[in-house]
């Protein structure tokens, strides 16, 4: 388990921060932060996100093809 993570979609409204259970993410230089290693994958973020900005970590790792 990898946890997820914020990408550059992000729109900085906050939501995602009050659902979040293991209370792991966080802002940090006005960008919103997951701590995967905290992160225990149940998706509360997710179903909140207005612009679908968090992901598996592993989709968003480079490709290499
Ligand atoms: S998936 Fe759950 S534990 Fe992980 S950041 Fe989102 S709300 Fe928090
Ligand atoms: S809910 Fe989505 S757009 Fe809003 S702060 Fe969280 S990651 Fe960014």
């Amino acid at each position: 388990m990898n946890g997820y993570v914020i990408n550059a979609e992000c729109v900085l409204c906050g939501l995602c921060v009050p659902v979040c259970p293991e209370h792991c993410i966080e802002v940090i230089d006005l960008r919103y932060i997951i701590d995967s290693a905290a992160c225990t994958e149940c998706d509360e973020c997710l179903r909140v996100c207005p612009v679908d900005a968090i992901h598996h970590a592993e989709e968003t790792a480079p490709k290499e093809d």
